[in-house]
């Protein structure tokens, strides 16, 4: 009875979105073909075409503008996470932006009313971050690699009803975005 329940369950985990998901804003279901937003579930079926301001668009297409046109962008929804969940600071949010916006390092400097020296401060501290964060990845990724994957023993369900309040309390309640996604 419960197994069903957990089958059903339409929440997925954040942690298994990759980066490339991330960065489009929507996810493709291999098994029903179907593209969905992360943000909001808005789910576009494949096989069917979709009008937009007098064009036709395949199912990806529909998604990638929705994405745009609801969210403004996959980037703007990103950066204005809460700290709690993406560990930005208000800085680090500003000099993202202004890379996203392709200024260079005299607009920064005068936009955020800093010095040349801290605007490369902060990116060179960006993109230590950003070598960091790829290698924690790596080794969690591989930290935790289930060895029952490789093997032909299927897993053990758990699906008990603690199991299924405790998913529950996992639901994301944090953030407008990312309704169907728990974060662990
Ligand atoms: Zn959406």
């Amino acid at each position: 009875m419960n197994t069903k329940t957990m089958e059903n369950d339409i929440y997925k985990d954040f942690k298994d979105l990759s980066v490339d998901e991330l960065i489009n804003g929507y996810v493709n279901n291999p098994k029903t073909g179907e593209f969905s937003c992360i943000f909001c579930g808005e789910t576009f079926e494949n096989g069917i075409i979709y009008p937009n301001a007098e064009k036709l668009f395949t199912a990806e297409k529909a998604v990638s503008e929705h994405v745009k046109e609801e969210h403004g962008g996959s980037f703007n929804v990103l950066i204005n996470l809460d700290k709690q969940i993406c560990g930005l600071s208000e800085i680090q949010k500003s000099i993202l932006t202004h890379l996203y916006e392709r200024d260079d390092n005299k607009t920064i400097c005068e936009a955020m009313n800093i010095s040349a020296a801290t605007v490369r401060t902060h990116k060179f501290n960006l993109q230590k971050a950003k070598r960091e964060a790829k290698i924690l990845l790596a080794l969690i990724q591989t930290a935790e690699e289930d060895p029952l994957l490789s093997n032909t023993k299927p897993r053990e369900k758990t699906s008990s009803n603690e199991e299924e309040q405790k998913s529950m309390f996992e639901v994301n309640s944090l953030h407008p975005f990312f309704t169907q996604y728990r974060f662990k």
